[in-house]
C-alpha cells in the first residue's frame, strides 16, 4: 500500500528505463529506487520514522522524486510546500504540522531557515552534486514501511488566504487510487512520455504527472517552470506524448508565435480552472489535438471528474466522475437537485480526503455523511454530464440578480483582443455588489468597447459596469486567477 512499493515495483521491471528527466539530467527507475533507500537511509539515521511529517520545498527537478518517495519510505509523511511561500507561511505550515525537518531546494536556504526559525524542524538543504554525494556515503534502507491504505502519506496545505491553515491528509489509497485511474484512463505505458509542466508540491503534478507515470512505468520530463517556448522544444526534443496543463498554459501556447503542430501529442488534459470555450476551439483548431478538461481539488486527490475523448467528450463541460467516485449537486439542506439546477458539488469516493489535519470540526464541515463539500457550485446535464458552474463564494449578487462571474469572463475571451479575463463584485452602496472586469489584453481595445460587447450578449444586470487593464492577472502556480489579489488592490 505503500506508494514507494509501486516506485519499486517498478525499478524490478524496468531499473534501466528513465523515470524523471530535467534536460541533460535523467535519473532511470532503478537509479531513483536506489537514491530514494539512501535518502530513506539518512532518515532513519535522524531517527525519522512512521507518521513524522517532513516539509519539502523542491522545485520541479528530479530531486523531488528522490525525496518523496524517500520520505514515504520510511512511513513519513510528506508536507510539500510551494517553494515561493514567504517566511510567515512557511512557519505557520511547519508549526501546524509539527514538521521534524524541513528539506528545501539550496537555493531557497535563506526562506528556508528563517521560516523553521522557532519550530521544531531542522533544515536540510538540496544541492544536486553534493546530494548525490551525501547520498552514496549513506547505507539504503531496504525495508519499506508498510503501510494501511489508511495511513496519511502527504499533507497539502491550502491555498487559503486567511484565518488558521489547513492540511488536507491524504492517504497512500488516495492518492495511489487516484494516480492509478489517471493512468488506466489516459492508457499510459511505458512508451509514454508526460511534460512536467505543474508543479510537483500540487496534488494536480503530484497525482497526475508523478504517481501516474511512476505507476505505469512511463518518463516524466520536467520543466522547472512553464514556458510556452521551452514547454514546445521540449514536447519536440522529448517526444511528449502526453500534456497535463491549467488553461493558462493553454493560453500561453496559443499565443507563443513559434508554436505548430502538435499532433504528437496523445492526451492533453486541462483542469484546476475553467477551460474557456474559445481557448479549448482556438488550440484544437491550431494543432490538432484535442483538450479534455476534467476537475478536481486537493481534498480529492485530485481527480474527481473528467472528460473522456472522441465522441464522448462534451466541450464546455467537465466529462462524468472517474471510476468509483460519484457526484452529486445538491441544494443549501443537502438534497439532490433536480437535473439542470444548479446547486453545490458533492463528492463521495476513494480519493476523498482523510480530513484536515488537527482540525475535526473543519473536517465535520467539509465532510458529511461521507460526502465532501466542493464550495464549487455546478449542474448536470440530461446525460449525467457534470458542468462546474462557479465557485460559491465567488457568485455576485447585483441587485438581487445572481451573477456567475464565470458566464461573464467566457464572454469576455470571446473578444479576439481579450487574452485574460477576470470578473468579481464590488460593494456598491444601492446594488449591494457591483460587476467588475479586469482584463489582459493582446491589442489596444478600449473600456467602453468591451462593454459594448458583453452587454449585446447577456442580460442587462450581468454585463461589467467597470472595466480596467492588467498586462498580466496574478495568477496561482496552478492556473487560477488570484481574484482576491485583484480585489485588495
Ligand atoms: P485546488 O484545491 O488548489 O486543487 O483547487 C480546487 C479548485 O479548483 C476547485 O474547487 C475549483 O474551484 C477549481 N477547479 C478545478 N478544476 C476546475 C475546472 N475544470 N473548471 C473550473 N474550476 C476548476
Amino acid at each position: 500500500m505503500n506508494l514507494a512499493d509501486r516506485l519499486h515495483t517498478a525499478a524490478v521491471r524496468l531499473g534501466g528505463r528513465a523515470v524523471l528527466t530535467l534536460d541533460e539530467a535523467a535519473l532511470t527507475y532503478g537509479v531513483l529506487d536506489e537514491l530514494s533507500a539512501r535518502l530513506a537511509g539518512l532518515l532513519r539515521c535522524r531517527g525519522i520514522g512512521a507518521g513524522d511529517r517532513v516539509a519539502i520545498m523542491l522545485p520541479n527537478v528530479p530531486e523531488f522524486g528522490v525525496v518523496y518517495y524517500g520520505v514515504l519510505r520510511v512511513g513519513a509523511i510528506v508536507v510539500p510546500l510551494d517553494p515561493l511561500l514567504k517566511r510567515r507561511e512557511i512557519a505557520a505550515y511547519l508549526g501546524d504540522c509539527g514538521a521534524r525537518l524541513l528539506i528545501a531546494w539550496h537555493a531557497f536556504a535563506e526562506t528556508a531557515e528563517a521560516g523553521s526559525a522557532g519550530t521544531k524542524a531542522d533544515c536540510f538543504f538540496v544541492v544536486p552534486e553534493e546530494f548525490r554525494r551525501l547520498l552514496r556515503g549513506v547505507p539504503a534502507e531496504r525495508e519499506i514501511a508498510s503501510m494501511a491504505g489508511g495511513d496519511t502519506a502527504v499533507i497539502h496545505y491550502t491555498s487559503g488566504t486567511t484565518g488558521r491553515p489547513k492540511g488536507i491528509e491524504l492517504t497512500h489509497a488516495n492518492l495511489g487510487g487516484n494516480a492509478a485511474t489517471v493512468a488506466r484512463m489516459h492508457a499510459l505505458g511505458v512508451d509514454d512520455v508526460v511534460l512536467g509542466a505543474l508543479p510537483l508540491y500540487h496534488t494536480y503534478g503530484q497525482t497526475c504527472s508523478l504517481n501516474a507515470t511512476v505507476h505505469a512505468g512511463a518518463r516524466l520530463t520536467l520543466l522547472r517552470r512553464f514556458d510556452p517556448g521551452r514547454a514546445l522544444e521540449v514536447i519536440r526534443r522529448d517526444g511528449v506524448t502526453v500534456f497535463q496543463g491549467v488553461p493558462t498554459m493553454y493560453i500561453a501556447l496559443l499565443d507563443h508565435p513559434g508554436a505548430s503542430d502538435l499532433s504528437m501529442l496523445r492526451v492533453c488534459a486541462s483542469g484546476g480552472a475553467a477551460m474557456p470555450l474559445d481557448v479549448l476551439r482556438a488550440y484544437e483548431t491550431r494543432f490538432g489535438c484535442e483538450i479534455l478538461e476534467g476537475y478536481g481539488l486537493s481534498e480529492t486527490s485530485p481527480v474527481t471528474a473528467t472528460n473522456r475523448g472522441g465522441r464522448h467528450r462534451r466541450p464546455g463541460s467537465i466529462g462524468w466522475p472517474i471510476r468509483d467516485v460519484e457526484l452529486r449537486i445538491v441544494d443549501e439542506e443537502g438534497r439532490e437537485t433536480p437535473r439542470g439546477e444548479i446547486g453545490e458539488i458533492v463528492v463521495r469516493g476513494p480519493n476523498v480526503m482523510k480530513g484536515y489535519w488537527n482540525d475535526p470540526a473543519a473536517t465535520a464541515e467539509a465532510v458529511r455523511d461521507g460526502w465532501f463539500h466542493t464550495g464549487d457550485l455546478g449542474r448536470m446535464d440530461e446525460d449525467g454530464y457534470f458542468y462546474l458552474v462557479d465557485r460559491r463564494r465567488d457568485v455576485i449578487i447585483r441587485g438581487g440578480y445572481t451573477v456567475y462571474p464565470r458566464e461573464v469572463e467566457e464572454v469576455l475571451y470571446e473578444h479576439p483582443a481579450v487574452r485574460q479575463a477576470a470578473v468579481f463584485g464590488v460593494p456598491h452602496p444601492e446594488l449591494g455588489e457591483e460587476i467588475q472586469a479586469v482584463v489582459a489584453v493582446r491589442e489596444p481595445v478600449g473600456c467602453e468597447d468591451l462593454r459594448d460587447f458583453v452587454r449585446e450578449r447577456v442580460a442587462a444586470y450581468k454585463y461589467p459596469r467597470h472595466v480596467s487593464f492588467v498586462d498580466e492577472l496574478p495568477m496561482s502556480p496552478t492556473g487560477k486567477i488570484l481574484k482576491r489579489a485583484l480585489i485588495s488592490r
